[in-house]
C-alpha cells in the first residue's frame, strides 16, 4: 500500500495514474494499470462511437475487477466527438471514475455526479484548477510543461505548477508531466501531490498495444528530442522530433492555417504510426520524460519499482533528516 487522500479517493492500492492516451490508453495497458495497482484509463476518443468504447469496457472488465476510469479529452477534434454519447455509454456501463481533460467539465458535471462518478479534471494552469474544485471535481490533474501531448500555452514547468495548485485547492492534486520514475514519484509527493500521472512511461512497456519500433524509439530518444508544435493553433503538443514535425514547425512558422496542417497533423496518422511503426508517418505524442526511460518493462515491473524505489528514497531522506 501507499496510502494518500487519491488512493482512498478511488480504492486503488498505489497512487499512480496511467494517463489517458490517444490510440494507446485501451484494455491491454490500461488492465495491466489496474491490476498492478494503480488506475488504468481508457482513452474515449481512442473508440469512435460510444457503442465501441462500451466493448472496450467489457474487454476491460475481463481483464480486471479492479477500479479503472476513462479519459474523455475536451479538446477541438478533427472529427465531430459525440461527448454526451460517450457519457451516456460511461453511465449505462457503471463506470465510475473520469478523467476530462482540454475544457472546463462543467457542462457534463451534473451528469456525472448524478451518477456518482469521480472527476478528476487534468489541466495545465492553477486557475483552471481553482474552477475544476469549484464545480465539484474530486481531484485535479495538472500537467506541467514537460508533459506528452497538450500543456497548454504558459509554459510552466511541474516543478512550479504542482505546489502552486496543492496550494490553491483543498481537492487531492496529482502531478502529470516529467514523471516517469521513484524519484519523480517521490518529488511529487514533497511538492504536495498525492500520486502521479504518468503516460511516455507506460507506452514503453511490455503491455502497451503499439508496434515494437514505437517502444524502441522511446528508448533512442533523450530529453531533447520532444518538440512543440501547433503553438499557432493555441493547441500546442509536445512530440517526438521527426520529419512531419519538423514540417508542421516549419509550416506553421510560414503562417499556414489549420486547414493546411490538418492532412499532417491529423490523429489518424498518428494511428498509423503506433500500429505500424512508421515512424515518420506522423505526429507523436512524448513527454521530456522519454529521456528517463531506457527498458521495457511490464506495467507491473515499473509500477513495483516506483513503490519500492519510493520507500528506499523515503527512508534515506528520513536518514539526512535525523542526524
Ligand atoms: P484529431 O485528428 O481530431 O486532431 C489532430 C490535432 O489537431 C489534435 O491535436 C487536435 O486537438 C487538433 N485540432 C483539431 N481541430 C482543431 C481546431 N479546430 N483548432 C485547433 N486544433 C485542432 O486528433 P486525435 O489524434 O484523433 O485526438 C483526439 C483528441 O484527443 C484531440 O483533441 C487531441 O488533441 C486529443 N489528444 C490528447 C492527448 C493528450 O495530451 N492527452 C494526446 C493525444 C490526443
Amino acid at each position: 500500500m501507499f496510502e494518500t487522500r487519491l488512493t482512498k479517493l478511488l480504492g486503488i492500492r498505489y497512487p499512480i495514474v496511467q494517463g489517458g492516451m490517444q490510440w494507446v490508453s485501451r484494455a491491454e495497458l490500461a488492465g495491466a494499470v489496474s491490476e498492478a495497482g494503480g488506475l488504468g484509463i481508457l482513452s474515449a476518443l481512442t473508440f469512435p462511437t460510444p457503442e465501441e468504447l462500451a466493448a472496450e469496457i467489457e474487454r476491460m472488465r475481463a481483464v480486471t475487477d479492479k477500479p479503472f476510469g476513462v479519459n474523455l479529452t475536451l479538446l477541438p477534434t478533427m472529427r465531430p466527438a459525440n461527448i454526451e454519447g460517450y457519457i451516456d455509454t460511461i453511465i449505462g456501463e457503471g463506470v465510475k471514475i473520469v478523467e476530462t481533460a482540454g475544457r472546463s467539465p462543467e457542462p457534463y458535471m451534473e451528469r456525472l455526479k448524478a451518477a456518482n462518478i469521480k472527476v478528476i479534471h487534468k489541466c495545465t494552469a492553477v486557475r483552471f484548477a481553482k474552477t475544476a474544485e469549484r464545480i465539484g471535481c474530486d481531484a485535479v490533474s495538472i500537467d506541467g510543461f514537460e508533459c506528452a501531448g497538450h500543456p497548454g500555452e504558459e509554459d510552466v514547468t511541474s516543478l512550479i505548477l504542482i505546489p502552486l495548485t496543492a496550494d490553491a485547492v483543498k481537492i487531492p492534486v496529482i502531478a502529470s508531466g516529467g514523471f516517469g520514475d521513484a524519484r519523480g514519484f517521490v518529488a511529487a509527493l514533497a511538492l504536495g501531490a498525492e500520486g502521479v500521472n504518468m503516460g511516455t512511461r507506460f507506452v514503453a512497456t511490455e503491455e502497451a498495444p503499439v508496434h515494437p519500433k514505437v517502444k524502441e524509439w522511446f528508448l533512442r530518444a533523450s530529453e531533447r528530442d520532444t518538440m512543440l508544435v501547433q503553438r499557432s493553433l493555441k493547441n500546442t503538443g509536445r512530440v517526438l522530433r521527426n520529419p512531419i514535425a519538423e514540417k508542421v514547425a516549419e509550416m506553421e512558422s510560414r503562417g499556414a492555417k489549420l486547414e493546411d496542417l490538418a492532412p499532417l497533423i491529423s490523429g489518424l496518422r498518428g494511428k498509423r504510426l503506433l500500429e505500424t511503426g512508421e515512424l515518420d508517418y506522423g505526429l507523436q505524442s512524448c513527454g521530456q520524460v522519454v529521456g528517463l526511460i531506457h527498458d521495457i518493462p511490464t506495467v507491473r515491473e515499473v509500477i513495483d519499482r516506483i513503490v519500492k524505489g519510493a520507500e528506499e528514497i523515503i527512508e534515506r531522506l528520513y536518514g539526512m533528516a535525523r542526524v
